[in-house]
This record gives structure tokens, sequence and C-alpha cells, in this order.
């Protein structure tokens, strides 16, 4: 099968994220087999959606991965022109939901299936497909997690998100939360007796909107159209009636991460906040009081050299020799980056497409990756690298 043949294939499985990913990773673990390569699957707790890993080729030095995400946005109260689920192809086009985001990159890297295969790679290829990617990078951590145990891990990675095929060596990280406020409700006339959980609330949004100033003040990158860090609430629930001092308060936010800044320390300033400021003088008065934080998505941001190895080997075997700006989407880069697999990411089609109705990715984007691929092969058979 070429790509375009796979992505039909890949296409007609609804793979939402949170939805089972089972039936496309059984597909692709058969067509895997076909060609006489094993490979392993990391699943989530209730074993309905899998990553799935394998390499290619020597197994005892580092080499290259490919890797994208399986699921894809849902396609609820968008207007398509066709069935999304099924492909539809033009003279120009493939239309179908996940075409650029990013089914047409695995496509495109199953596509090569015969050609890795037929001679002996000196240097291995790994591939690294992943789930619930789309809301969080979920199953990625999953599979960093046991990729973190391997003796042997990838030199570097190509993340196939869509970049019309340009070298994308950066974008920001994201963490959000759900924060849960508890006081102690009583009858507004007698409000001392109560512990007001959404006007400690709204103290901790006040708190996380002057770290938003501070940092349009402090580190700034112009590579980003946004060329700061962003600290962000974006719904809020509390109460139940005016003249009741509120118990609980509910709300969410985000922080965007330029990837020279630390996130884990931009969070630990809001905690501290809650915690040594907000909580004690709530637990001053009802000792019950309780702030929550729970954590709903997180991935780290992407900050690759351009001088780096990966930039290097992308140029060589990329027929779109292109470095593109750095992007405002996330992706799973950041992640495998922490484990010292340094990434870049690009892929077929345009971000301009995904996530909307009449997804499409050019067959022009598509010749191009496959020629990528092709290349790539042709180097891992050539030459013995990333040791
Ligand atoms: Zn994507």
């Amino acid at each position: 099968m070429n790509s375009e043949e796979i992505l039909a294939r890949l296409i007609a499985f609804d793979t939402t994220s949170t939805q089972s990913n089972l039936e496309l990773i059984d597909f692709v673990r058969n067509l895997l087999d076909d060609h006489g390569i094993a490979s392993q699957l990391v699943h989530n707790e209730d074993q309905s959606r899998a990553n799935l890993y394998t390499t290619i080729g020597p197994d005892n030095i580092g080499g290259v991965m490919l890797s994208g995400h399986t699921d894809v946005v849902p396609t609820t109260g968008q207007d398509w022109n066709s069935d999304p689920y099924q492909m539809k192809a033009n003279a120009d086009y493939l239309i179908g939901r996940g075409t650029c985001d990013m089914k047409g990159f695995i496509a495109c890297v199953l596509a090569g299936l015969p050609q890795i295969t037929t001679t002996q790679l000196q240097t291995p290829i790994h591939l690294a497909f992943s789930y619930d990617e789309e809301i969080g990078c979920v199953g990625a951590r999953k599979l960093v997690d046991s990729m973190s145990t391997f003796e042997v891990k990838p030199r570097i990675g190509l993340i196939g998100e869509p970049t019309d095929m340009s070298m994308v060596l950066g974008h920001k990280g994201k963490v959000s939360y759900r924060v849960t406020v508890n006081g102690l409700s009583c009858h507004s006339a007698y409000i001392s007796n109560g512990v007001n959980a959404v006007e400690y609330a709204a103290e901790l949004i006040a708190f996380i909107r002057t770290m938003n100033s501070r940092a349009q003040q402090q580190t700034i990158d112009p590579s980003y159209s946004v060329p700061h860090s962003t600290f962000h609430v974006g719904n809020i629930n509390g109460g139940t009636a005016l003249n009741i001092v509120p118990k609980t308060c509910e709300f969410e936010f985000e922080i965007r991460n330029l990837p020279q800044e630390d996130l884990d320390s931009l969070v630990h300033e809001i905690k501290l906040y809650a915690n040594d400021v907000l909580l004690v003088d709530m637990q001053s008065r009802y000792p019950q009081s309780e702030i929550s934080f729970d954590e709903l998505s997180y991935y780290p941001g992407l900050h690759t050299d351009p001088a780096s190895t990966v930039m290097d080997y992308t140029r060589r075997i990329n027929p779109v020799n292109r470095r593109g700006d750095n992007v405002s989407f996330g992706t799973e880069a950041g992640l495998f980056d922490s484990l010292g697999i340094n990434c870049v990411v690009c892929g077929p089609g345009s971000i301009d497409q995904a996530h909307k109705p009449d997804e499409f990715v050019s067959r022009v984007q598509m010749k191009y990756c496959d020629e990528m691929i092709k290349n790539l092969v042709h180097r891992c058979r050539e030459t013995s690298e990333f040791r």
C-alpha cells in the first residue's frame, strides 16, 4: 500500500481522543507483523487505548525516532461536506478527519516499511505512536515513563505534526489545573461565622493575573507571536445563593510558558501563595478549610538548538529545506526531549487545516513526506550513527 491508501485506512478508524484507538493500533501492528517487525504496546489504565513502540534495526544503539499521535479531535458540531471518516480524494487534496493532524505523517512512515525491511539498517529507526495527545499528551506521558527505563533510547526524534514540512524547533509548554477552594458556609447576615470560598478563590485568581502582568514585562522571546509566558483563568463556579456564604468555589487555570522559563517554579509560586497566605488565613478561622490543585494536562516546551545534530540531520533528509517559525501549538516533542531525545517537529499539512471541518492534506505535502522517509531509510542503511 502507498501512503494515500494507508491514510484512507487510518482515517476510517474513528480515534477521537478518549475513545479507543485499539482497532487502529491492531491495524498498524498487523502491518508491522507482515514485515516481520514485532512491536510493544503501552496501554492506559483500563486497557482501552494503547501507545505502540518498536525498534527496527540494531537494538543496541540510539538511532532515530519517528513519532505521531493516533487520536483526532471530535467532529461534533462541525459542518463537513463529506463523511469525515471516509477519506475523499480530489486532484490536489486528501480530505478527512486526521488527514493533516496527524495520520498523514503516520501513513508516510508505514508506507516506508517495505524499504525499511528489505535490507539491514545500520542505524535503527524507532516508531512511537501515541494516544490522547489532543487532550494534553496523555498517552505519550505513559510511553515516556516506560521509555525512561530503556537501556538504549533514541538519540533524535522527528515529530510529524503538520508544519507544511518545515522544521520547527520551538514551542511553548503548558500546564492546566482545576483548583477547589473549600471554606465554611453560613447565613450571609453572619459572615464572620463563615469562610467565603468565592472570595478566597478571587484572591488567588488576582494573584495569577499579577503573574501574567509580570511575565509581560520580564522574559521576552520575540520569536513567539505572544512573546512571553501567559497565565489565564478560563472558568469559575461557586456559591449557591446570595444570602449564603459560599462553601466551595472551583476554577481552572493554565500557564503556557516560554520553554526557557521553568514551568514547575511558576506553578510552585502559585501554590505557595495559596497555601502560605490564603490557606493559613482561612484555617485560622476554620481549620478544615482546603485549597486543592488537580493537574488536568501537562507538556513541556521545546527549545531545540538550531545548531543541533537533529536539525542538521533533518535538513539533509527533508526535501523542503526550510526552517519554520516557533509555533503556538504544543506537541509531544518536549516530553521526548526531557528523555534526552532531541526533537524537531516536521510533518505534512498545515496547522491551519487542523481541527477544522473538511480537514485536508495536500498530495504534494504527502509526496514530500514520503521522500523524507525514503531519504531517512537510505541514510540509516548506509551510515551507522547515533551510537
Ligand atoms: Zn496533532
